[in-house]
């Protein structure tokens, strides 16, 4: 890529991976180096990093300066003292993986899909699932990034405190983050297996036995249709008869129709963590691709009776779904994550492509979870109200007062935020 193409933003992606949102922006860059980073931020009124665009809304957009950090060095630096990852915020978390494994270390969790960018990921607190396992979010130690007046801040847990604690979840409205640090565990085997017709009584036992469990349904019956059952390799095997499942025949794919070659090895073949924690495989596209997605957060103890409230609109659900899924994720410290100081049940919906099809089903689903004060992902659909999502999130107001102190003029400011954090 030469001088012309850094200029025209060629690589600079033009729409979002889903395709239901093309980005405003006037101009789009893709620098090599921090100092013209540096130099995009100060001279730009409005701008926004993008990632991967593997977000379905808006919250990347911006009329101004689109950036891309993917033509920096994609550093990985280990720290083998610290038991830490420094790695620079376009590399992908498939990368980041192989190179992790290579040193003999890993990650305690992964989203569904490899192929997110880091920065990406952690600004909208993306997760896995594990009953004792936080989001991608809550492994960083350290964040690196340019604020609105072209400063190199640099921000760590141990030093920072509570201040850090609010700018991990950023939602890119602090800055452009450029490097991030992760704690990282010893390189670990997991083995998957994927079991059919689960009971809804047997929710908890299901998620509590293993170490990454994830819920299938489609909503056209009362069972979950495939368990996800990720767990450590050396863990016994679940027994024929587990919780009144059938072990899958071979391997699967969550939406029905779709082949199982997109995804990590299944029937209990052992593997590296970071080729059976994610459901997809780096290479292949994942889940369907034609699709639009939503998730909401609620308290853990609230899930028997969140699926009970959806019951009645099971059949408008399953008109306009491609897949439910169901995950858990451990409660965090970080102002807005959506496991903020709650153990949290995630209910993810893989919508159709059709988003007049589904607008109206997901306001019924938003209007029936609203009693269980659901904090939404801030990377997929929604469309609660404002001062409901404030309401969820305790530390609002204080994010809100550190985005006006680092970004004083609103550079990194979209109008999703505008709707969401009020000026
Ligand atoms: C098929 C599919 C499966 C998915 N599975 C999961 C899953 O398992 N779990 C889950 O939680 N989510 C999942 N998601 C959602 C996805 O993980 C999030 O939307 C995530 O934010 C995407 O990362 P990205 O690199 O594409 O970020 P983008 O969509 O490019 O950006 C997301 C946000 O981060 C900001 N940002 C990006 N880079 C920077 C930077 N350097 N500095 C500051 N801000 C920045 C952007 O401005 C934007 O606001 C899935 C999405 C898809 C398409």
């Amino acid at each position: 890529m030469d001088a012309s193409d850094r200029e025209s933003g060629a690589g600079v992606p033009e729409r979002n991976w889903a395709g239901n949102v093309r980005y405003s922006a006037a101009r789009r860059h893709r620098p090599t180096g921090l100092d013209e980073l540096r130099r995009l931020v100060t001279g730009s009124d409005r701008l926004r990093a993008v990632g991967t665009g593997h977000s379905f809304n808006r919250l990347g957009d911006t009329g101004g300066d689109l950036v891309s950090l993917a033509g920096l060095p994609p550093t990985v630096e280990v720290d083998r003292e610290r038991s830490t990852v420094t790695v620079a915020a376009a590399v992908r978390y498939g990368d980041l993986a192989t190179r992790l494994h290579a040193a003999g270390y890993a990650l305690p969790t992964m989203a569904s899909l490899p192929h997110i960018s880091v920065a990406g990921a952690v600004a909208t607190a993306t997760h896995g699932s594990g009953v004792g396992i936080g989001n991608l979010a809550s492994a960083v130690s350290a964040l690196e990034l340019v604020t609105a007046d072209g400063d190199l801040l640099t921000v760590r847990r141990d030093a920072d405190g509570d201040r850090f604690a609010g700018m991990v979840v950023s939602l890119g409205a602090l800055g452009v983050v450029t490097r991030v640090t992760l704690d990282v565990v010893p390189d670990f085997e997991v083995r998957q297996y994927v079991r059919l017709g689960l009971s809804r009584a047997a929710l908890d036992e299901a998620f509590a036995s293993a170490y990454s469990v994830s819920l299938f349904t489609d909503w056209r019956g009362d069972r979950i249709d495939q368990v996800w059952r990720k767990q450590l390799a050396d863990a016994p095997p679940p027994p024929a008869d587990w919780l009144g499942t059938t072990a899958a025949a071979g391997p699967v794919h969550p939406v029905p129709g779709m082949p199982a070659r997109n995804c990590t090895a299944q029937l209990g073949e052992p593997g590296p963590w970071h080729e059976r924690l994610p459901h997809f495989r780096l290479g292949f596209t994942p889940s369907s691709g034609d699709e639009l997605q939503s998730e909401y957060h609620l308290p853990r103890a609230a899930a028997a009776g969140a699926l009970a409230a959806l019951d009645p609109l099971a059949d408008r659900i399953a008109a306009v779904l491609q897949v439910c899924e169901l995950r858990t994720v451990a409660a965090d410290e970080l102002w807005l994550s959506p496991q903020y100081r709650r153990d949290s049940l995630a209910v993810h919906f893989t919508w159709i492509g059709d988003a007049d099809a589904v607008a109206p089903v997901l306001a019924e689903v938003e209007r029936v979870l609203a009693p269980f004060a659901p904090r939404p992902h801030w990377g997929k659909v929604f469309t609660l109200d404002p001062a409901a999502v404030a309401a969820a999130y305790p530390r609002h107001a204080d994010f809100l007062a550190l985005a006006r102190e680092l970004d004083p003029v609103g550079k990194f400011r979209t109008d999703l935020l505008d709707g969401y954090f009020p000026r």
